[in-house]
């Protein structure tokens, strides 16, 4: 499927045109970027996208005494957010979306691909009480094959979460369509879409592996 196709088939999936976000990712593309960079990009960027992904979250009025008068004034309502890293690369995005909301609570995921069945294995996850009660957004920078992510947020639905948001950076035409048919309820917040999947799961033209990128792993 085309970009094009993609979104006017599904629905819920938000491109994040803003022009820093179009220069940070390209920054990121650049094979020349140094790791400190990449790692400060990528947080910089989950707090754009985080900013869009949250711009729905409900307020409610509470009583505030300024130095002159005492007013109504709206403050975020409800539970913490939740964020949910899908590890490793998920956590550079994680930071940058705990910017906009220091005292979210964090959730961590880990996965692995089988060699054998290509299927994800979960081998870690650690999480907040309470996720039935609250906002979690889930967070991987690559939306590749999509089999982590579409893992991962059944895992959120099957402990009881009702609102949950994803965020990637770069996503694969193919990722996308995977996520939605497993999800289509789940809004997804995506900086670009990149044009296809190569043999090797990779996202093309992309960034290569992401994590490797944000640890200097390679
Ligand atoms: N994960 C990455 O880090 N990069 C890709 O291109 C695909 C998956």
């Amino acid at each position: 499927m085309t970009r094009d196709e993609i979104l006017s088939t599904y629905t819920d999936i938000s491109i994040i045109e803003h022009p820093f976000v179009k220069h940070k990712l390209t920054s990121l593309r650049d094979k020349n970027t140094s790791t400190r960079e990449f790692r400060m990009l990528v947080e910089e960027l989950g707090t754009l996208i985080g900013y869009e992904a949250t711009r729905d979250l409900e307020t409610v009025d509470t009583e505030v005494e300024t130095p002159l008068e005492t007013t109504l004034s709206p403050v975020l309502k409800g539970k913490k957010l939740c964020i949910v890293t899908i590890m490793r690369a998920g956590n550079g995005l994680a930071e940058g979306v705990l910017k906009l909301s220091p005292s979210a609570r964090v959730g961590h995921v880990g996965m692995y691909r089988d060699p054998d069945t290509k299927q994800p294995v979960e081998y870690y996850l650690k999480m907040p009480h309470s996720i039935n009660e609250r906002t979690i957004i889930v967070v991987d920078p690559m939306l590749a094959t999509g089999n982590s992510a579409i893992a991962a947020i059944s895992k959120m639905k099957d402990m009881g979460a009702k609102d949950i948001r994803f965020i990637c950076l770069f996503a694969a035409p193919e990722g996308i369509e995977a996520f939605k048919k497993a999800h289509p309820d789940v809004p997804m917040f995506i900086g670009t879409i990149d044009r296809e999947l190569d043999d090797h799961a990779y996202i093309r033209p992309g960034v290569g592996d992401a994590g490797d990128r944000i640890y200097g792993t390679r």
